[in-house]
């Protein structure tokens, strides 16, 4: 475990599990279709690189790139499309495989515009979730775990650009972030 991790909140080994989880439950659910699961990057990479291994189906990936909180811990509000999907999306079954869902602004917008080219389907699977911290509803069909209203890292997920790499998740020491100190 990294020394400027203060706790660890989900271990490598959980996720592990939980993500052959949804991936069965997502081969299930999409039998005898070939899904689209459309990554955000970049928090979504490391996540989708293990759930599609669990997805025992023909599936194409591609990926969306989307702004959301800068170098910092707290939302913008801002949403802005910096990298589009490479696939035509009209008619096909989309997942969104994302993150985390904190606000859930990020995913609002995206869903309506995704919705606008007139997927067959458009589901969102998130490893994570922050209800307490929630400002529009999001209907999350494949989820992982819940997080307490607390700054996550690992497993794809950044602080400042990097801890990504980290094979668990969890909660930064108050002196790296205000510090800025790097993994
Ligand atoms: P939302 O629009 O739901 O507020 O934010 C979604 C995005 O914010 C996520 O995809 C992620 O990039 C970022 N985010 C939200 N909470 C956290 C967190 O606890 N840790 C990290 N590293 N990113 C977060």
């Amino acid at each position: 475990m990294t020394p400027d991790l203060e706790k660890v909140l989900i271990p490598s080994e959980d996720i592990q599990l939980k993500v052959r989880e949804l991936g069965a439950e997502v081969t299930r659910d999409y039998a005898g279709e070939r899904p689209l699961l459309v990554c955000i990057l970049r928090g979504g990479v490391v996540f989708l690189g293990d759930l599609m291994r669990a997805v025992d189906l023909p599936c194409e990936i591609d990926f969306m790139d989307i702004s959301s909180y800068g170098a910092g811990t707290s939302s913008s509000g801002v949403v802005r499309i910096l990298k589009d999907l490479e696939e035509d999306i009209t008619g096909r079954h989309v997942l969104i495989v994302e993150d985390i869902v904190d606000t859930g602004l990020t995913l609002s917008y995206l869903t309506r515009a995704l919705l606008a080219r007139k997927p067959a389907s458009l589901e969102v699977c998130s490893l994570l979730t922050k209800p307490s911290r929630r400002k529009v509803e999001i209907n999350v069909k494949y989820l992982g775990f819940e997080v307490p209203d607390e700054f996550v890292v690992g497993y794809g997920l950044d602080y400042a650009g990097a801890y990504r790499n980290l094979p668990d998740i969890g909660v930064l020491k108050p002196e790296v972030i205000g510090g800025g100190a790097q993994a």
